[in-house]
């Protein structure tokens, strides 16, 4: 039977030690199927300590003879020596500053705990650990007297050497920017502190409260932080380490601005795009150029879900961003914008590439029939619209095979793209010159004032046609016939005016070639009605 069961203060460490040892146990109930990222086995370590150390005193206390309490300070020992070594990998793996922590030096880690244990279980053959064991009665307490050896005092040494790293790290990752997991690393602390004090307490000859050792009781209170820390501020939901791994080692731009457009956090791969340093973030203002194409479809602060494509000139060009912009709203009144950068400069190239193959001439870099009807259906509907007149011209090389025949199919293909630069250069920018195949090219000319304005483009591309090709220093000379179709006029069908213009150009390559000619009705009679200029 224990010394007494009745005192309110034997009651009261008793009940703590139980707790000490319970809580613990759920935790790791807890953990261990999750066991989510690193941080968590040493914590499981250190859970399985605390509850060796409290089943040991509990033991103790319930045992009045001496050899029962010798077995369980033997078994406490085992929590004793292995818990400043779990709370130091903790601390370490936790904050994500293990790089240090090799496997070997995590075993090197274990060597004076385990010798300390030897020491204390061959405790009767010297002095290094623990002697001069005998019973004595504190208070409401049957305690183990005994005297420190040298070696407890190296291993007190080491345990708190580790303990005070631990505790540094930990306050120096957990309140240095970004300020996350502060309410995690005040409850962690807490945890730390309280046996810490109950133990300094128990060891130091100097404050005159005797009795028990209150540090396994005191675990209790660490027990409950845990417990809090894990339920109510997702401890190992969201360690530092699984925002290191998952935010700033991510390879998208991540940042969390305020209400008022403040960075609050940023990750590294967001400073590279930014150009800022993460050091100086915190508190200012994103870059301008950033704000202003997220600003402009409205103020980005209002948005609560979108995605917004931004282009930021950088080191090695444009880079293209799709900018996911969602509210982060956290209790009434604070409300945050957290962005996410994605990349997608890669995903531009090869959508441009894909258009440009859908929507353009190899050869000549011309659009191609496809792109020319895109444009032409929404000239024609504008031309609808503002009652404007419009012309779709057909231009094909006089006897073209020829070239081919006489130069050799490069030079044909040196001539169809020289052509291609000389059409475009003779038509106004608001045109489209576009390849329709072969040596036939489509013009659309939308904006039309006057008929005149199309003889005068027809001139200028004749002009241009007639003006000799040179191919490896030998002139090449053409001719180009024209055929033309004008909007609302012959048609107001885009195909029945592309069909007009190929009419009208058949027609003056009957006549002669060389030259130009306006649909008329009568073509499809096969009557010359328009001379070729
Ligand atoms: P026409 O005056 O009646 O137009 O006579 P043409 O010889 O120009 O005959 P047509 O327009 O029917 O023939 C076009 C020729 O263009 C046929 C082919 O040899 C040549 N051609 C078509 N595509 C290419 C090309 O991509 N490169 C080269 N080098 N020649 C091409
Ligand atoms: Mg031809």
């Amino acid at each position: 039977m224990p010394y007494t069961s009745l005192d309110p203060i034997w009651l009261c460490y008793m009940s703590a030690l139980a707790l000490s040892f319970a809580l613990p146990l759920v935790l790791i109930g807890y953990i261990w199927p999750r066991n989510p990222a690193p941080g968590a086995k040493p914590l499981i370590g250190i859970l399985a300590a605390v509850m060796l150390w409290s089943f040991g005193y509990i033991i103790e206390f319930l045992n009045n003879h001496m050899a029962g309490k010798l077995i369980a300070i033997n078994i406490s020992y085992i929590g004793v020596v292995t818990l400043p070594v779990m709370g130091f990998i903790f601390a370490l793996q936790f904050t994500h500053s293990d790089r240090w922590l090799t496997s070997r030096r995590m075993l090197l880690l274990f060597v004076i705990p385990l010798i300390t244990l030897v020491l204390l279980w061959t405790g009767k053959y010297h002095n290094l650990m623990l002697y001069d064991l005998h019973l004595t009665i504190d208070g409401p307490f049957m305690l183990v007297a005994n005297q420190y050896g040298l070696w407890f005092w190296v291993f007190v040494t080491y345990s708190y050497a580790l303990l005070i790293i631990g505790m540094l790290v930990l306050v120096h990752r957990l309140f240095s920017p970004p300020r996350l997991f502060q309410d995690q690393a005040i409850y962690l602390i807490i945890a730390v502190a309280v046996p810490a004090i109950a133990n300094i307490e128990y060891l130091s000859p100097f404050l005159p409260i005797p009795q028990a050792d209150w540090t396994p009781a005191a675990f209790a209170v660490s027990a409950i932080c845990l417990t809090f820390a894990i339920s109510r501020h997702g401890l190992l939901d969201v360690l530092p380490v699984a925002r290191e791994s998952a935010i700033e080692l991510m390879n998208e731009g991540f940042a969390v601005v305020d209400d008022k457009g403040r960075i609050v956090d940023i990750n590294k791969a967001m400073c590279e795009i930014t150009g800022l340093k993460q050091s100086d973030l915190h508190g200012q203002p994103l870059p301008a150029v950033i704000v202003n194409q997220l600003n402009a479809g409205g103020d980005y602060l209002n948005i609560s879900e979108e995605h917004i494509e931004i282009a930021l000139d950088q080191k090695d060009g444009l880079h293209y961003y799709s900018t996911h912009v969602s509210l982060l709203q956290r209790g009434r009144g604070t409300r945050s914008h957290v962005l996410i950068l994605y990349d997608i400069t890669e995903r531009k190239k090869n959508e441009e590439a894909i258009k440009q193959i859908a929507y353009y001439d190899s050869l000549t870099g011309l659009p191609n029939r496809s792109l020319f009807s895109d444009r032409a259906e929404m000239a024609l509907a504008e031309a609808g619209r503002y009652k404007r007149k419009l012309a779709v011209m057909i231009v094909d090389i006089d006897k073209f095979k020829a070239v081919n025949d006489t130069y050799g199919h490069d030079a044909g293909d040196q001539v169809l793209q020289d052509i291609a630069a000389r059409l475009t250069h003779a038509v106004r920018k608001v045109d489209t010159v576009s390849r329709l195949g072969g040596d036939e090219f489509l013009v659309l000319l939308p904006e039309i004032a006057n008929e005149e304005i199309v003889d005068r483009i027809a001139h200028r591309i004749i002009r241009e046609a007639v003006t000799p090709f040179n191919f490896n220093a030998t002139d090449i000379h053409l001719t180009i016939s024209i055929g033309i179709s004008l909007y609302p006029e012959d048609s107001e069908d885009l195909n029945t005016l592309v069909k007009y213009a190929d009419t009208a150009m058949y027609y003056v390559k009957q006549t002669g070639r060389n030259g130009y000619a306006r649909y008329s009705e009568k073509m499809k009679n096969g009557q010359p009605v328009i001379p070729t200029d």
